[in-house]
């Protein structure tokens, strides 16, 4: 059955591998993202929006709403401003919460009346195993544990209409933002690889395989899961 997606943050990374693997599974992909992509998907619908401007994303989502109900929403537009607690300002706290939870909210809310008439609706917040701490991440590792705060909050409250509410939390994935913060051969990013019992670092196509079976009809009973696509790496963090 082809159904409208929503992926926020989908012309670059993991997003742009879900929006490409939903296409590819035959759904239309409504994406938000500040740049357009590369290449656009088949049947791609894609607005310019920053989605921590929240007067221009709640325009952004009328406007998509227009060509009728959208029942899954993919958020995944996010931000990491690298700081310890010593430099990590309130602007900082700001900025990566705007975009990693309260742009989760608004996409949210915009969504669910037309999920709760359809009796039916899928919402995945991409996450990250930062959630469960790391170094120099404040602001990241507070936003992303909020979402899994809301990711469960919601499903409670959801539930009763058939919407399910998970989080997928990535590993370290080969894309843009990882790179930036992790620069290749830096001995943090080493300590990263030797960390990881597949030993590799993840494809975005293995998020947005995850991310497209949370989506599917037949997932109908997960709800209010975090689920990490990390090659093991947030197995066994103790030893
Ligand atoms: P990326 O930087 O490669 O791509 C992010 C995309 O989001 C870009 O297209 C960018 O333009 C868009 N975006 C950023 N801010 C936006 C805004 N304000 N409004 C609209 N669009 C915006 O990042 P990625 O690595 O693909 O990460 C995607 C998600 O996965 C993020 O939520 C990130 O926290 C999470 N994640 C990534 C990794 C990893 O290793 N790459 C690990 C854990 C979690």
């Amino acid at each position: 059955m082809v159904t409208r997606i929503l992926v926020t943050g989908g012309s670059r990374g993991i997003g742009r591998a879900v929006v490409d693997r939903l296409s590819e599974d035959g759904h239309q992909v409504v994406n938000f993202d500040l740049q357009p992509p590369e290449q656009m998907a088949c049947d791609e619908q894609y607005l310019c929006v920053d989605v921590s401007d929240e007067a221009a994303l709640r325009h952004a989502l009328d406007d998509a709403l227009k060509s009728g109900p959208i029942t899954r929403l993919v958020n995944n537009a996010g931000i990491v401003r690298p700081q310890s607690l010593n430099r990590v300002s309130t602007d900082d706290l700001r900025a990566v919460m705007d975009v990693n939870l309260a742009a989760s909210v608004v996409c949210a809310q915009a969504l669910l009346p037309g999920m709760m008439a359809a009796g039916d609706g899928r919402i995945v917040n991409i996450s990250s195993r930062a959630a469960l701490g790391k170094t120099e991440r404040i602001a990241y590792a507070s936003s992303k544990a909020a979402l899994h705060g809301f990711t469960k909050a919601l499903a409670l409250e959801v539930g009763a209409h058939g919407i399910t509410v998970n989080a997928v939390g990535p590993g370290p994935i080969a894309t843009e933002l990882f790179t930036k913060v992790n620069p290749p051969r830096s001995p943090a990013t080493e300590r990263i690889m030797q960390a990881i019992p597949l030993r590799r670092m993840g494809l975005p196509s293995e998020v947005a395989h995850m991310v497209a079976s949370l989506l599917d009809t037949r997932a109908g009973f997960v709800t209010g899961q975090v689920i990490y696509v990390c090659g093991g790496m947030t197995v066994g963090l103790a030893s």
